[in-house]
């Protein structure tokens, strides 16, 4: 099943010259090759296709609940996603789904298919190699995959990186499930197996009172005080520097401090691409474990977030939250 949720894939340009979506039966004509592929292929479009700056939890949700309800009838699901918010769309799917044995891949392309030097083009059909590629009797892909520029890679992993590259994607903090040349070579060891004793389990619930709070030099405690209270704040992704620090001023410790003791979740996630926090590494960030800010090791911001949504949409347990967050639960991270 091929899933048309719009971005520039199937965008056209409108009288002012901006990219709008467009209608996606239209642009399957534009790609005759897919004919030839062997596939049985279903194509579905989101009613109003969207650029995915406009995605939504809803959203998540709808993709979510096509996936669910059609499930057992096919054998893989390809979503076509805007580029800006596919790692977060990415993220969000593997939390909402458990058990997944059957390949899931978001791909879209930094040039329109309708453009004579689209990356629409490859990107979609190779998708779609990949996910009727079988391993054996079973499928090769059994998860959440972002496939982009010849690389496959773990959906909760990857990050969009570059806005005017075709290589605009990355997961820097795991290797690639697969990468297309000749040949499309799979890096079996670093993939989900396939387990048919594993049922899907759904958890479309997420709950939208989180926030990213980037950590820069010369912040204010003006600044920082607003955004711990604002009101209904469940859980906050610190974005700290390097390994995990943050600067040791009594302000910043007291805030932080007031924040957990109103049970708000913090977790901490570094700005840098590639790496992981270590907590207590240094002293500026020894000071958040004192605290009780969580580790999120080497996740990406994208993951943090619909972690957080996630966790805090479907489990009551304040401890089980806790616990989760501090170590993997889809492949999200890993604890060194
Ligand atoms: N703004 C577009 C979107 O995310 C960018 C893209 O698709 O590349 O929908």
């Amino acid at each position: 099943m091929l899933i048309y949720t719009g971005g520039t894939f199937g965008m056209v340009y409108d009288e002012d010259g901006s990219l709008a979506p467009f209608n996606f039966s239209l642009v399957i004509e534009k790609i005759p090759e897919l004919q030839s592929l062997d596939l049985k292929l279903t194509v579905i479009s989101f009613p109003d296709p969207v650029d995915s700056s406009n995605v939504d939890i809803e959203h998540w949700q709808a993709m979510a609940y096509i996936i669910k309800d059609h499930y057992e009838q096919y054998d893989a699901f390809v979503i076509l996603h805007g580029t800006d918010t596919m790692a977060y769309t990415a993220s969000a799917l593997s939390f909402m789904f458990r058990g997944i044995n059957k390949p899931i891949i978001l791909t879209g392309a930094q040039i329109p298919i309708g453009a004579t030097r689209s990356d629409a083009r490859e990107n979609l059909i190779t998708a779609l190699e990949i996910a009727s590629t079988k391993n054996g009797k079973v499928p090769m892909l059994n998860e959440i995959a972002v496939y982009f520029n010849y690389y496959l890679l773990k959906g909760n992993r990857s990050q969009k990186i570059r806005s005017s590259n075709f290589a605009a994607f990355e997961s820097e903090n795991f290797p690639y499930l697969a990468e297309s040349g000749v040949k499309i070579v799979f890096n079996e060891s670093f993939m989900n197996t396939h387990d048919p004793q594993q049922k899907l389990e759904f958890y479309p619930k997420m709950d939208p009172n989180v926030v990213v709070l980037k950590i820069f030099p010369g912040i204010t405690e003006e600044v920082v005080k607003s955004i711990l209270n604002i009101k209904g704040l469940k859980g906050v992704v610190i974005e700290s520097y390097g390994s995990g620090n943050i600067m040791s001023w009594r302000w910043m410790e007291e805030l932080l401090r007031d924040a957990v003791s109103r049970g708000i979740f913090l977790y901490n996630v570094s700005q840098c691409m590639g790496g992981s926090v270590v907590q207590g590494r240094y002293e500026t960030s020894k000071m958040l474990s004192d605290i009780g800010v969580i580790s999120g090791h080497d996740i990406t911001t994208e993951a943090a977030l619909a972690k957080l949504m996630h966790l805090l949409g479907t489990e009551r347990n304040v401890d089980i939250i806790k616990q989760k967050l501090n170590v993997s639960i889809r492949g999200e991270l890993t604890v060194v």
